[in-house]
């Protein structure tokens, strides 16, 4: 049976339920994480604990958990659930309040845990690589809400998704209000180029992924250069490889961008090199604290 974390108490799925007042359901107004449970340990789990307060304190939400009581909490859900491999969703809303947007209403922000199976991609994509397409839908500017604050408001990444599902395709790339590159609706986006990797800082759109600061720490150990720098579409078309990573994902290699063959359209080496160092620095066994 599923154990669900909703303030300090658990439920089964039927009974877990937030109220129609809450200011994450009227008005996205809330923070989030997605986390892995691998081999029965959770996946860089101070980062993730780290990237949600980080969050909350941008949108001046304070979490009613210390970030210790945060990670126990985590832990002890995980342990509920018996997950060996699974995905974890941490939410923290502003809780309930008035209809009114002021959120000095909301007295208890609700802290909620949810340890669910992980839907994985088919082993094909991995194997021959995705193809995706630019969105016409941008990525929030970083003035109007930083991008390193992962909040329960993705329309306009829901947007995008929508218009790379009409398209055929399974992931979108976003661009910022400048046209540079961002990320993806839920990734973020590498290109290889002349044997070094690049992707867009978070001040061009791109949320701080764990998994791309994973892929930062395998390349220098495998003394690949990384750049965080400025992208372009045509940095994008005339990449040697590509490829997008994220929780779920994890690494997946992008062969087809707008119509346009990335290198010679199949997964590149560096990629396939990267899969392979992610895939033992996850799969190695953690065991979680007795
Ligand atoms: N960008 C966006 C918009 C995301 O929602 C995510 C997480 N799904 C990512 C990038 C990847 O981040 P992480 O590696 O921390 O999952």
């Amino acid at each position: 049976m599923m154990k669900i974390y909703i303030d300090g108490h658990y439920y089964e799925k039927h009974e877990a339920c937030v109220s129609v007042f809450d200011h994450g359901l009227l008005y996205g107004d809330g923070v989030f994480e997605g986390i892995r449970i691998y081999g029965g340990g959770i996946f860089k789990l101070d980062a993730h604990v780290r990237r949600l307060y980080q969050s909350a304190r941008a949108i001046l939400l304070e979490i009613p958990l210390s970030e210790q009581e945060m990670k126990d909490a985590i832990t002890g859900t995980v342990k509920a659930n018996d997950k060996e491999d699974g995905y974890i969703r941490v939410l923290v809303t502003r809780g309930a309040g008035a209809l009114g947007i002021d959120p000095s209403s909301c007295t208890k922000p609700s802290v909620i845990i949810i340890v669910g199976d992980i839907q994985l991609y088919p082993r094909s994509y991995y194997q021959e690589g995705i193809a995706v397409m630019t969105a016409a839908s941008r990525r929030m500017p970083s003035d109007c809400l930083d991008a390193r604050v992962k909040s329960l408001n993705y329309l306009n990444n829901i947007m995008a998704k929508l218009e790379a599902r009409q398209a055929g395709c399974l992931e979108a790339v976003m661009l910022n209000k400048e046209g540079y590159v961002a990320e993806c609706t839920g990734d973020n986006i590498f290109i290889v180029k002349d044997g070094d990797l690049y992707m867009p800082a978070p001040c061009y759109g791109a949320l701080d992924g764990i998994t791309m600061e994973t892929i930062i720490e395998l390349a220098g150990a495998m003394a690949l250069t990384c750049h965080q720098s400025a992208l372009t579409r045509y940095d994008l078309y005339t990449a040697d490889e590509c490829f997008l990573t994220g929780t779920g994902a994890e690494i997946i290699p992008v062969v087809q961008i707008d119509g346009r063959c990335i290198g010679d359209g199949k997964p590149g080496r560096i990629t396939h090199g990267l899969r392979e160092a992610f895939d033992k620095t996850v799969r190695q066994p953690v065991h979680l604290a007795a």
